[in-house]
């Protein structure tokens, strides 16, 4: 039985509104396809174990973004390798900051990212607090920002979606995330995985059919998360 390799970045240090929950998540959902799953956490100074087939990253304080900068930057290559061979990867506000370019604190501090994404952010003096509906290409997606980062994609940078609610992106281009490859990044928590399951079924597929496997899904009763969008659907804010 094919075993799907999960990497989860900074567990510890990212993790806000309960970003553990993508990697739990994923774990469960592909044991329910009928796979096995482990997770592996990468703390600061770890190096990359082989045979990865899907990362995750959570959000997290400016503090602690500034505390997994030298690891992220050491551990780029490997990120950078692991985009090139089509793995998928979900990166939430703090680490989705990371994998572009810089992040410019609301106080002026610059954390630097690893430039996987084409895309800038810049502290403003408003967080961006709420509710976030968004239309993409895999359905409605629903989350909960955090933020006061602004982020501002590059020209050819794709997102993730269109915010129909929210801020998304900056507040201003109604862009939400940002997707090159197979690695996304969302200012979406939630968790957003367990809140968007028709998203997570993607990575899953994705990481399956790298691994030359098929992937048939297994009928998975997702009657709470339905329940959950529902309500996240008819919210004013
Ligand atoms: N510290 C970043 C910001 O405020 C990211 C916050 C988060 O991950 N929720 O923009």
């Amino acid at each position: 039985m094919t075993t799907i390799n999960i990497l989860h970045l900074y567990p510890n240090e990212m993790n806000t509104y309960g970003d553990h929950g993508n990697g739990l998540a994923l774990k469960r959902r592909i044991e329910w396809h009928g796979f096995k799953a482990m997770v592996h956490y990468h703390h600061p100074g770890s190096s990359i174990p082989k045979n990865i087939d899907i990362v995750v990253g959570g959000g997290g304080q400016d503090s602690a973004q500034a505390d997994v900068q030298a690891d992220i930057l050491n551990i780029s290559d490997a990120l950078h390798k692991l985009a090139a061979d089509d793995v998928p990867m979900l990166m939430v506000c703090g680490t989705y900051q990371l994998f572009g370019h810089r992040y410019v604190t609301h106080t002026g501090d610059a954390v630097k990212g690893i430039s996987l994404f084409d895309a800038e952010t810049v502290g403003g003096p408003k967080r961006m607090i709420g509710n976030v509906m968004v239309e993409s290409e895999f359905g409605t997606l629903f989350g909960f920002e955090n933020h006061s980062g602004q982020t501002t994609l590059g020209k050819s940078q794709e997102a993730l979606g269109r915010v129909l609610r929210g801020n998304g992106n900056n507040g201003r281009d109604k862009t939400e995330g940002a997707r090159t490859k197979n690695v996304f990044g969302t200012y979406m928590h939630g968790p957003f995985l367990p809140n968007n399951p028709a998203f997570c079924d993607y990575l899953i597929k994705l990481a399956v059919q790298n691994r030359s496997d098929t992937f048939e899904p297994k009928q998975i009763d997702d009657h709470l998360a339905e329940l959950a969008r529902a309500g996240a659907r008819k919210r004013s804010y």
